[in-house]
């Protein structure tokens, strides 16, 4: 045993590590011999190593008990440290704060249908870029080609790993070295790396801005138009709004523009959905379809927003465009995977049967979700909550707004209904909402709500059955 105080009470510290057993000893024990089969014994070693190391740490710091230097204390030890070393960093997590899309939190959920598209790609070799009929080399793109230019209405499309990759593949491709016209009202930031300007920096082209932020008129675009101009650019303002005293020239009249100078109109449409989100009662936003009826050669949106499918850039528009920018040797860099087009193509199937979307795609699903059923959620887990915080916070249901996200509709909310979790303790609200937020946090499954006001918000939106289940156990392992 390890030599402590002379007074050994509970308080006294180890005085020597004399008694820290070596790793053989330990990688000897029964458990432990056990462990090997199941992680390997490299793996083991290296968490009665790490174990060790904390002792040694806590010794120096005067911080060691007797207690922990028994055998049973160590090997509880190795078994907490080997599940961590093994546990994945990517982990469930719980999504109550009402963000339907939220970037952080891996955005879109697929379908049934996508997952399993992707496991099948995974396990099994796939014909990728193999084409069957005539057993010659392959396009990936060709898996999804026809289903996009169905649906978009364009005549060639391609994909790569994402919008801001679309954008920057598109500007490099079409206007490297020369000048691009964009309306200042448009020079959007997108999560702080993502800025138009930066990125037509770095794509080797010129922007040339035209109007002011909140007018921009057809002869402002005029007026900017020379020798030297590749492309007209109209960038959709997905998490801002101008209003008031605004002006917008129309893609329509913007193509033209440009079509009367030779110029071609690339839009990045950002989220950019495929269906009418006013016919399932949803903030109106502009379709893909739309911007290609109204004549731009090059429109770029994101899988994962409002189309609901997997991280990707998808570029849709003429095939002269389309062909260049498949022939950038940037595409190879930026091009998907299988697992991405697998998911891709399931969830372009999904929209051939528009009456079955909103069943059938989670996020449509979510964004649609009828407000009484929210609150029936809501209402349900209000005592379970109650009970769960105690006494210090009071749990209220309460209407409150869902946000799309994904700077999806910024100024446009969801009517949806929740809990109001607010401190009735005595002392510091602030940090009290501030450790239950941490406690939802430290759960087995993550929880992630919303903090308004000194307040926590619990939006019961996005809680699908399954995890419902999951939450529960959650809190009742932790109550
Ligand atoms: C979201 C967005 C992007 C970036 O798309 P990612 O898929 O996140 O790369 C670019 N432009 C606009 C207008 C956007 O809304």
């Amino acid at each position: 045993m390890a030599e402590i105080n002379s007074d050994s009470h509970s308080t006294a510290r180890v005085t020597t590590l004399a008694a820290l057993p070596s790793v053989d000893v330990l990688l000897n024990q029964k458990e432990v011999l056990h462990w090997q089969s199941e992680y390997g014994q490299s793996l083991v070693v290296k968490a009665i190593r790490q174990v060790l190391e904390q002792l040694r740490a806590q010794f120096g710091a005067g911080q060691l008990y007797p207690a922990q230097l028994e055998l049973p204390a160590l090997v509880a030890a190795i078994d907490k440290q080997l599940q961590q070393l093994s546990s994945p960093r990517m982990q469930q997590v719980i999504n109550l704060g009402g963000t339907v899309l939220h970037t952080n939190l891996g955005r879109a959920l697929l379908p049934e249908q996508a997952i399993d598209a992707v496991v099948q790609a995974m396990r099994f070799p796939v014909n990728l870029e193999y084409d069957i009929d005539s057993g010659q080399r392959g396009d990936r793109d060709n898996l999804v080609l026809e289903q996009l230019c169905a649906l978009t209405g364009a005549e060639a499309a391609t994909i790569v790993n994402n919008n801001a990759a679309a954008v920057f593949l598109l500007l490099n491709t079409l206007a490297f070295r020369q000048q691009v016209v964009v309306s200042r009202g448009e020079l959007v930031e997108i999560g702080g790396s993502f800025r138009i300007p930066d990125i037509m920096s770095r794509a080797g082209v010129r922007l040339r801005e035209v109007g002011t932020t909140n007018r921009t008129h057809a002869f402002d675009y005029e007026r900017a138009i020379n020798a030297r101009t590749a492309l007209l650019m109209r960038v959709h303002c997905s998490n801002y709004a101008i209003q008031g005293f605004t002006k917008t020239v129309p893609l329509n009249e913007l193509v033209s523009l440009g079509a009367a100078h030779d110029v071609a109109t690339a839009v990045d449409l950002g989220s950019g959905t495929l269906i009418n989100m006013a016919d399932y009662g949803l903030p109106d936003e502009p379709t893909v379809q739309q911007s290609i009826e109204q004549g731009a050669q090059v429109v770029s949106f994101s899988g994962d927003k409002l189309l609901g499918g997997p991280q990707a850039g998808l570029i849709v528009g003429s095939h002269e465009q389309i062909q260049a920018i498949k022939d950038n040797p940037l595409k190879r860099m930026l091009r998907v995977g299988k697992m991405t087009l697998a998911a891709l193509e399931a969830v372009l199937a999904l929209y051939q049967q528009p009456e079955l979307l909103a069943k059938r795609l989670p996020t449509l699903r979510l964004l649609t979700r009828p407000v009484a059923e929210i609150r029936a959620a809501a209402l349900y887990w209000q005592p379970i909550f109650q009970r769960w915080v105690g006494t210090d916070f009071a749990v209220r249901d309460e209407a409150m707004y869902s946000q799309i996200g994904s700077g999806a509709l910024p100024v446009d909310s969801l009517p949806s209904h929740g809990l109001c979790l607010s401190y009735q303790g005595a002392g510091r609200g602030n940090q009290a909402v501030r450790q239950l937020v941490e406690r939802l946090r430290r759960l087995p499954t993550p929880v992630v709500g919303r903090v308004h006001r000194q307040a926590l918000y619990l939006d019961f939106r996005c809680l699908s059955a399954a995890e419902a289940d999951l939450l529960k156990q959650n809190l009742n392992q932790n109550n």
